[in-house]
């Protein structure tokens, strides 16, 4: 079908795409980054439909794409894409794209995967993720060079292991993934930790940003950013 992702100009430089007809649960954000001498992608939606085509690229010029983890709804078209950066602890995993780490299963075994066929006689039973092996490892530290901005990658463990965010420390620009977003936050997966993930909300508290760009749910202000951080705190501290 045509028009399989919605897109959207959040500034000058930054544009949003999603999926709309894949299930709430799993539609995440993918966010491209127009820079001087390189542009950014980050994360690759489910890979139901090809995305390369919608992204608007310069001869010459890289597009860079960061996976911020390896779940299905964030690396679906990884492989479409040549230059690809991931986190380091997920690095191995990129070379198979196996159903354990991505839970790519999850999506298969769906009553309702999708509102709208992407094609006719398309069927989730067939969903499978292709392998991107990462052409290189991110760790906390690491930066992310377009030319005239420069993204820092933080190491945000709890909803997964590997999850990452790419901070623009300048102008205050989260790329952040889903180690925080402003909707419900999954932490009870197979490879969840709360306790690590109290720590990433603890640093994320005291982290300077002007606006944030999650993996799911609406981009929000640090004031939003700091309730949902203290809520989730708040909430773990009582169960
Ligand atoms: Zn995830």
């Amino acid at each position: 079908m045509a028009g399989w992702f919605a897109k959207q100009h959040v500034d000058a430089v930054t544009t949003h795409l999603t999926e709309p007809y894949v299930n709430d649960y799993l539609r995440a954000n993918i966010w491209h980054v127009v820079g001087r001498d390189a542009d950014l992608l980050v994360d690759t939606g489910m890979g139901i439909r090809p995305l390369s085509p919608e992204i608007a690229t310069t001869t010459g010029k890289p597009l860079i794409v960061v996976a911020t983890h390896i779940h299905l709804d964030h690396v679906g078209s990884m492989h479409e894409f040549p230059v690809r950066y991931g986190p380091v602890e997920s690095a191995a995993e990129f070379e198979r794209m196996g159903d354990a780490a991505t839970y790519a299963d999850f999506f298969r075994d769906m009553e309702d995967p999708v509102s709208q066929l992407p094609e006719p006689g398309w069927s989730a039973a067939t969903y499978a993720i292709k392998p991107a092996p990462l052409t290189r490892a991110l760790s906390e530290g690491d930066v992310v060079d377009l030319g005239d901005r420069r993204f820092t990658v933080l190491h945000l463990p709890g909803h997964s292991p590997d999850s990452i965010a790419l901070f623009d420390q300048t102008d205050g620009t989260l790329f952040s993934g889903d180690a925080i977003y402003d909707d419900t936050l999954i932490d009870d997966l197979p490879d969840s930790d709360r306790t690590a993930y109290c720590q990433t909300m603890e640093r994320l508290l005291h982290l300077p940003i002007r606006i944030g760009h999650g993996g799911h749910g609406p981009s929000f202000s640090r004031e939003r950013m700091r309730e949902i951080a203290a809520n989730y705190l708040k909430v773990t501290a009582d169960l």
